[in-house]
């Protein structure tokens, strides 16, 4: 029986998580589940998955939840807060962490089941962004297993030889090739980019997601981001990784060797296949997705991307080499800009904007330990308020 703590259990992969879950009691068993402010959803999975433990973040949802737990006469005890979200992760009884919180909230539970020595299953890709080599050295230092979740990066590392131990060249490896849909704006006008509004940027046409990847998608810094996340994952340098726009979402990415091979992992575009396979490896489990039909895909596309459209994966890149704080400032920023395009602050072009300003504003620092990381990142949040505000004027 694995016993697990899911970080972020009411998002669109924490939901997906239970239901692999839910499809292997005999395998599975839920020991913490946590949300931002979700009660009733959360409330239902307590009843569902009977945890030990259910944390909200906000402290009026925690005492609601509280309440409903109790009414109920459920086991599960009510914890809020943020260092609640860290005492789950690191729960002795627990062996797996899936990570699942949107954005820079996640990085600090996440690491702490780094460096408890967790099995950790990471869709959080923010916390590899922000502070890559920190979390890097913790797995390392306690031996966790990381198996990432994010599908790019899943198919990578399902097309990387058994045990990649982090030397592409010599594994004979050329290039890693990192698929992206090119999101919902892959083939508008560029004159009708400015007036799209939060509802159409969260429309993606191959995933289901929640909204502020769903408009990481649509700006494509979602793609910059895994740039970064490969990076770390597969120490691989921003020359290896080669962007492929696949409208389809069905090659999930592909690993390209000196022989010529290209090894790739293809399925229909469902979160539960990567899912499964971190929750079950090195087994295999149903998922429930259906099988791939390749005679109703029938044609897979693959363009070079436009950089001009879509200046945030430059950004990435750039933040990339520059290393230290710039990966940090850059998902700040982003986070922000995105924050402010969904509470329509800002239109959608001035996301790349916004973030391009921070990052010439701030110097880039080294990043020694995760206070140089906090840092960075508070700084980036203030630059970034200020340059909408400059822009609301
Ligand atoms: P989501 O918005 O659907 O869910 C986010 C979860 O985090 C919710 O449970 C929410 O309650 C919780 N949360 C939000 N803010 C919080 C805070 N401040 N403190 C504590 N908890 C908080 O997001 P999602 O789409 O499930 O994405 C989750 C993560 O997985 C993101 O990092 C995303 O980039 C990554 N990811 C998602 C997908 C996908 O298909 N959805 C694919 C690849 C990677
Ligand atoms: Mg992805």
């Amino acid at each position: 029986m694995q016993r697990l703590t899911i970080l972020g259990s009411t998002g669109s992969i924490g939901t997906s998580t239970l239901d692999v879950v839910a499809r292997h009691p005999e395998k599975f068993q839920i020991i913490a589940l946590t949300a931002n402010h979700q009660v009733e959803l959360l409330f239902r999975q307590c009843k569902q998955f009977n945890p030990r433990y259910a944390v909200m973040l906000n402290e009026d949802a925690a005492a609601q939840l509280r309440r409903m737990v109790s009414e109920a006469g459920l086991i599960t005890e009510v914890l809020n807060g943020a260092a609640a979200l860290e005492q789950v992760a690191v729960l002795p009884e627990v062996e797996t962490v899936m990570a699942a919180i949107v954005g820079a909230a996640g990085l600090q539970p996440t690491l702490a089941a780094a460096r408890a020595g967790k099995k950790i299953l990471l869709a959080n890709k923010e916390t590899l962004v922000m502070a890559g080599n920190v979390f890097m050295d913790a797995v390392r230092a306690s031996g966790s297993v990381l198996l990432p979740i994010d599908s790019e990066h899943n198919a990578i590392f399902q097309s990387l030889p058994h045990g990649y131990d982090g030397d592409l060249a010599g594994n004979g490896v050329r290039r890693i090739l990192l698929t992206a849909s090119g999101g919902p704006f892959r083939d508008m006008p560029l004159c009708e980019l400015h007036n799209v509004t939060p509802e159409q940027a969260c429309a993606h046409p191959n995933w289901v997601m929640g909204r502020k990847i769903s408009v990481d998608s649509a700006t494509m810094m979602n793609k910059g981001l895994e740039v970064i996340e490969a990076h770390w994952l597969f120490n691989a340098s921003a020359d290896d990784i080669q962007v492929v726009v696949h409208p389809q979402s069905v090659v999930h990415s592909l690993v390209e060797y000196v022989d010529g091979s290209v090894m790739a992992q293809l399925g229909n575009p469902d979160m539960r296949t990567p899912i499964a396979y971190g929750l079950a490896y090195p087994e295999r489990i149903d998922s429930g997705v259906a099988p791939l039909d390749l005679f109703k895909v029938a044609t897979m596309n693959f363009f070079a991307p436009d950089f001009a459209r879509f200046p945030c994966v430059s950004l990435a890149y750039q933040a990339l080499r520059s290393a230290g704080t710039a990966p940090a400032v850059l998902n700040a920023a982003n986070e922000v800009a995105v924050a402010a395009f969904l509470d329509k602050q800002i239109p959608f072009l001035s996301i790349p904007s916004v973030i391009e300003a921070v990052l010439d504003a701030l110097p880039v620092k080294a990043v020694g330990c995760l206070d140089d990381v906090l840092s960075a990142d508070a700084e980036a949040r203030r630059a970034a308020q200020q340059q909408i505000q400059r822009l609301a004027k």
